[in-house]
């Protein structure tokens, strides 16, 4: 099993951001992580990679405890955050070595050329990050997320903000990466889920509402009381 949510309860002060929430990921499965705008999906995924703690839970990744094995876990996933923070002085390439280095990646030089080929950076890699269209940023971000060979991937909202075309080009790039890697990436857009990913887990403030393939729940939507979830999360 990839990822193990245990009973995950999460509260800022007196905000409660995720509330009583469990589910697993099994190896190699590419799940989406569905929900508007609050509903948590930002803060589960920061407990999977170990920028934040719990309040109550447990929460596993490759079979480590994310409250006492972080350093096991951050070998093993791969994050890219919401809105992608990147050095925007940055040359592409110079970017890479840095994260290649944090990671002691073995064959550094190796490994950035492979990343640069599946990202298709090879025509801006002498650019700085900053001179980058969206698009060209996210890929960016998406080859860092890589560079260690993680055996899972976190994508925060990996295609907001990105123009029709980049958005397919990003989407048919993750759906490569998920034919070798587990994946949870983060969406408000249900069109994105069923492009994607083979299954869904929706949030809405907090709390988990579904869990299912995307079939079932698009079947299913009526009798589990999804549809008004359903019509928020299919307007852009
Ligand atoms: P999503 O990514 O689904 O939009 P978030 O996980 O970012 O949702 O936020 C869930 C809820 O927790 C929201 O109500 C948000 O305002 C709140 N929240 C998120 N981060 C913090 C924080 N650092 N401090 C206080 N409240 C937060
Ligand atoms: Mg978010």
């Amino acid at each position: 099993m990839s990822i193990i949510a245990q009973n995950i309860t999460k509260i800022y002060g007196e905000q409660k951001a995720l509330d009583n929430v469990s589910f697993e990921i099994k190896k190699g499965e590419v799940v989406g992580l569905l929900g508007p705008n609050g509903a948590g999906k930002s803060t589960l995924m920061k407990i999977i990679t170990c920028y934040h703690p719990q309040t109550l839970g447990n929460m596993l990744v490759c079979g480590y405890d994310v409250m006492e094995n972080a350093l096991e876990i951050t070998k093993r996933i791969g994050y890219l955050p919401e809105n992608n923070p990147l050095y925007l002085d940055l040359y592409v390439q110079e970017y890479l070595e840095f994260v290649a280095g944090v990671h002691h990646v073995k064959n550094k030089k190796q490994r950035i050329e492979e990343m640069i080929d599946l990202t298709g950076l090879t025509p801006e890699r002498k650019k700085k990050i900053g001179s980058l269209s969206k698009g060209y940023k996210q890929r960016v971000g998406l080859a860092q997320a890589l560079i260690h060979d993680p055996e899972v991937l976190v994508l925060d909202e990996p295609t907001s903000g990105l123009d029709p075309n980049q958005l397919v080009e990003i989407r048919n790039l993750i759906k490569t990466i998920g034919k070798t890697k587990t994946i949870l990436m983060s969406t408000h857009i249900m069109q994105e889920v069923e492009a994607v990913c083979n299954r869904a887990i929706i949030l809405d403030k907090g709390h988990l509402k579904a869990d299912d393939s995307i079939d079932n729940l698009l079947a299913t939507a009526k009798a589990n009381n999804l549809e008004s979830l359903f019509h928020k999360l299919t307007s852009y």
